[in-house]
């Protein structure tokens, strides 16, 4: 399809950023193309501590481009003492920071979408300003970034492929669902889970491909005739000891960083590998698996957010992480770990548990009984690089285990394993 250009966004308006200029995203890596760099060394800057001939390095992963030169504390060169940047004062920064902390799609049917990414401080926060007044930064990056990339795309499934129009068609439904604040949580993701079920049968693959517009309102009708039935079936569903290994491994899945240091040294692989079993049997302690995370023993961590709720301000953070990339379908697409639409929802409803398990686990870890801004923003921070970077999740054995985890029968036991039996939240 021709990469032509609509205006819409896709966007969940009620996400919030106000920069606070801590000078995280100057520690980055920050990719620049050869022209920038040209470009960039012949600009007059009015003040800076650095020559041009300093301010740019080559890109170990791509040599005909760049990355901007670190002082020797890790600081971007083009950063001022007093915690500014000098190219955003004359309007030059390049594109890569434009960007940040936008996480920004083109894809192939003309729409852009964007959410924005909660690695940044300054994302979240109950007390940062609203982001659906500026829908023109947004379409202004996007227009810059649908010049240098290419647009994305995403199929249903690899067994039943229907293309993007369609995909959104079923979107809108699943959307509807999830966003129906009328149910509690828990019974919209269990019903979620059913008509992902239902679409995953080789006898209903007519069901996705025939979706049209109609398709948002007749799941809704499904689910509301079905609440009594799905709520039943829910609230019996009881996890397995299989089924709690399995989510226990998903878990590390979610907290693994894949930090390069890993990656490379053996000794290191092998301390990880020992965490995590450890954690997947049962013991150990989350910090092990990844230094931000909670201080709390692995045995406490699945039923604590049964006991411990969050409060509203924190809700209003896991909407603004949840919302964000289901509104803008960022949790699937050729060019986030290579997810179809299916394996994209399964990885999003499974990651919702394990959100309200690590805020839960960060209450207690700060001797709170309630969950509150900081415990679930602390939680979101830790998932922002699963849904993006993780090699785990491109793990042909990682998508086995969020299939099967996110069937029903399995998956309501895997949602009354962490929030309980009870329809509350
Ligand atoms: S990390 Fe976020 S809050 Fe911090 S300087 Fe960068 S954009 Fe601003």
């Amino acid at each position: 399809m021709k990469n032509t250009v609509s205006n819409h966004i896709d966007f969940y308006p009620q996400q919030r950023f106000s920069c606070r200029r801590c000078g995280y995203c100057c520690r980055l890596a920050i990719k620049i193309t050869g022209e920038e760099a040209d470009r960039l060394k012949k600009t007059m800057l009015p003040s800076g501590k650095y020559p041009p001939a300093e301010w740019f390095i080559p890109s170990p992963a791509q040599p005909s481009d760049f990355v901007v030169a670190k002082t020797a504390d890790g600081e971007c060169v083009f950063r001022e003492d007093g915690g500014g940047c000098v190219l955003h004062e004359i309007k030059a920064k390049p594109l890569i920071c434009r960007v940040f902390p936008l996480y920004i799609v083109n894809w192939k049917d003309g729409h852009c979408s964007a959410s924005l990414r909660f690695l940044c401080p300054g994302v979240g926060n109950t007390s940062a300003t609203l982001m659906e007044h500026q829908p023109e930064i947004i379409a202004g990056v996007a227009g810059s970034l649908r010049e240098r990339m290419a647009a994305g795309s995403v199929e249903y499934s690899n067994e039943n492929p229907v293309s993007l129009p369609v995909v959104r068609h079923v979107h809108a439904g699943y959307k509807a669902i999830l966003h129906d604040e009328t149910m509690p949580l828990k019974l919209r993701l269990y019903a979620l889970s059913r008509i992902v079920d239902f679409h995953a049968a080789k006898d209903n693959y007519n069901a996705v491909s025939a979706a049209d517009a109609g398709f948002a309102a007749d799941a809704m009708n499904f689910t509301c005739k079905a609440i009594p039935v799905l709520s039943a079936e829910l609230i019996k569903g009881t996890a397995s000891f299989k089924d709690i290994i399995d989510f226990r491994i998903l878990l590390t899945g979610y907290l693994r960083d894949d930090d390069p240091l890993t990656v490379k040294s053996s000794t290191l692989r092998m301390k990880m590998l020992c965490a995590h079993s450890i954690f997947a049997a049962g013991g150990g302690n989350l910090r092990r698996i990844n230094p931000q995370a909670p201080d709390i023993g692995g045995k406490q961590i699945l039923n604590l957010s049964s006991k411990i709720a969050p409060d509203d301000p924190a809700l209003e953070i896991f909407r603004q992480f949840f919302y964000g990339r289901l509104d803008a379908m960022h949790f699937c697409g050729d060019i986030v770990n290579g997810l179809s639409y299916e394996m994209g929802i399964r990885h999003l409803l499974l990651s919702i548990p394990v959100t309200f398990a690590l805020a839960a686990a960060f209450a207690r870890a700060n001797r709170k009984n309630v969950i509150g801004e900081d415990e679930m923003l602390s939680a979101v921070r830790l998932l922002d690089l699963t849904f993006r970077y993780s090699q785990f999740f491109k793990l042909k054995l990682t998508r086995k285990m969020l299939q099967r985890l996110s069937r029903p029968s399995v998956f309501a036991g895997i949602l009354n394993l962490v929030f309980g039996r009870k329809l509350k939240l």
